[in-house]
């Protein structure tokens, strides 16, 4: 017999009623995109704070014109060839204008429906058409495709110098050939840790900890150290097998029949279990599961049933009291804001609270610490020039600062800081924050059964 949830219904039967419209809105409301269009003052103070406008210095690639472009579609005046899509493609879904607009104009909303009816009307790639209906859907092929992935980073690709010959075939998996490439680990995080932690003693609550692909994928050791942390306080932590990719790279390309499907398998693998709240550690995955699942693919409120938590956000709210020193060498640490944790959840002050706190931390803020680095997710991959140029602004904001580690709270932004530093030769360190605390916890148990495991050390 299946489980009830918390709200009394059985998980087995959430399909039906996990949304409140019945299909997904391609525009996520229509008359809500036009009273958004309605709102534009066309003021222009969007521009100079678009990272893409400031590179590109093209009105259309700026938010103002994404706005202009918008309204052309819906009023019928401009049709979905390839510039009006290459430009909407170059949103990175940062947030800038919607925080600087005055009239309070959800230029990100209108960005998102404009895709949504590029992947049902316009030309779509088929790569990543593939991606999503073979690859994120069915979670269980992402281990093996990663792990070949490993395989050939690590017997072929590694130390190839950007002018090798080998590196004409990423091109061909719209990989620039001279990007340094994200190191998928040979064994994912789901695999190193069974599907509940237990703490010493009673646990203080039960949470979920959505993992994320980047986590799962090429970041175990920021998912280890989350746990380590969460466990070291004094909580149950459940992995739910049955998760999968939270959606955020599938409906900001306009996909969201696939990303509502994405969104209903998290809802049916976290209400499987009674937690108390949802950890996650991961910016763009937690807006998601936050915000994005309800707003933009009409998820019903609650359907994950618990609160979601940013792990900076959870771990200053229930658990960040004075640290002991561990003896470990002191070191300067300055800090990334994610958009999606930071104009996306409105979280600054949680990871600066912790990286505070920490013994071994001499916190420095950098300049323009809210800037976007030019990652976006995929936007890195599909737009690498434009994301060389964004990122090489913000790893001269981190160099300035002095700091021998950058700190941020996204895998997608550690991935696109790491190449741009290597990128212009500097030697910064790139982390989760939650891997700098990790070390004030007992390590998780070298044999990865249910069983209790460490508290604070
Ligand atoms: S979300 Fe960011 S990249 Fe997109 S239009 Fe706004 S400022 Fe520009
Ligand atoms: S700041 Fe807002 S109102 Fe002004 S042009 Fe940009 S979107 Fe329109």
């Amino acid at each position: 017999m299946k489980p009830e949830t918390k709200g009394g219904r059985k998980a087995g039967a959430l399909q039906l009623d996990l949304f409140h419209t019945a299909e997904p809105d391609r525009y996520g409301s229509l008359e809500k995109v036009s009273a958004e269009i309605r709102k534009c003052l066309k003021c222009g103070a969007c521009r100079a704070v678009c990272p893409v406008f400031c590179e590109a210095l093209d009105e259309s690639y700026g938010a103002r014109g994404r706005v202009a472009l918008t309204e052309a579609l819906l009023e019928g005046g401009l049709g979905l060839g390839p510039g009006f899509t290459h430009r909407l493609s170059t949103c990175l879904n940062c947030k800038s204008c919607v925080e600087a607009c005055p009239s309070g104009v959800a230029v990100d909303d209108l960005v998102l429906a404009a895709r949504a009816e590029i992947f049902e009307k316009g030309r779509f790639p088929w790569l990543k058409k593939f991606i999503f209906r073979h690859l994120l859907k069915r979670g269980r092929l992402l281990p093996p495709v990663s792990k070949t992935i490993a395989w050939i980073e690590r017997k072929i690709l590694k130390g190839l110098p950007p002018s090798s010959p080998y590196r004409v075939l990423l091109p061909a998996v719209k990989v620039d050939r001279d990007r340094n490439l994200p190191v998928f680990a040979e064994k994912t995080m789901m695999e190193r840790l069974p599907e509940t932690v237990r703490p010493e003693g009673e646990p203080r609550m039960r949470v979920g900890f959505f993992v994320g692909c980047a986590t799962n994928l090429i970041f175990p050791r920021v998912g280890l150290a989350a746990v380590r942390v969460l466990v070291g306080e004094g909580f149950e932590v459940v992995m739910p097998r049955g998760q999968v990719c939270c959606g955020v790279p599938v409906y900001t390309a306009g996909d969201r029949v696939d990303a509502r499907d994405l969104a209903a398998a998290n809802a049916r693998a976290f209400r499987r279990h009674d937690l108390d709240a949802i950890v996650v550690c991961c910016a763009s995955g937690g807006l998601a599961l936050k915000r994005d699942y309800e707003r933009v693919l009409g998820l019903e409120a609650g359907a994950l049933g618990a609160p979601v938590y940013d792990i900076s956000e959870f771990v200053v709210e229930f658990g960040l009291d004075a640290l002991e020193p561990a003896g470990l060498e002191s070191v300067t640490v300055t800090y990334h804001d994610p958009c999606h944790l930071n104009r996306g959840q409105g979280q600054t002050e949680a990871p600066r609270r912790i990286l505070e706190a920490i013994p071994h931390v001499a916190f420095v803020e950098m300049e323009e610490a809210d800037r976007c680095c030019g990652g976006g997710g995929t936007f890195s991959f599909s737009h690498y020039d434009l994301a060389k140029e964004i990122g090489r602004k913000k790893v001269g904001f981190v160099a300035a600062t002095g700091a021998a580690v950058v700190a941020t709270s996204c895998p997608s932004c550690m991935m696109q800081l790491e190449d741009m530093l290597r990128r212009n030769g500097l030697p910064q360190r790139v982390v989760h924050v939650v891997e700098l605390l990790a070390p004030y916890y007992a390590p998780l148990g070298a044999e990865t059964a249910a069983g209790p495991q460490g508290g604070r050390k």
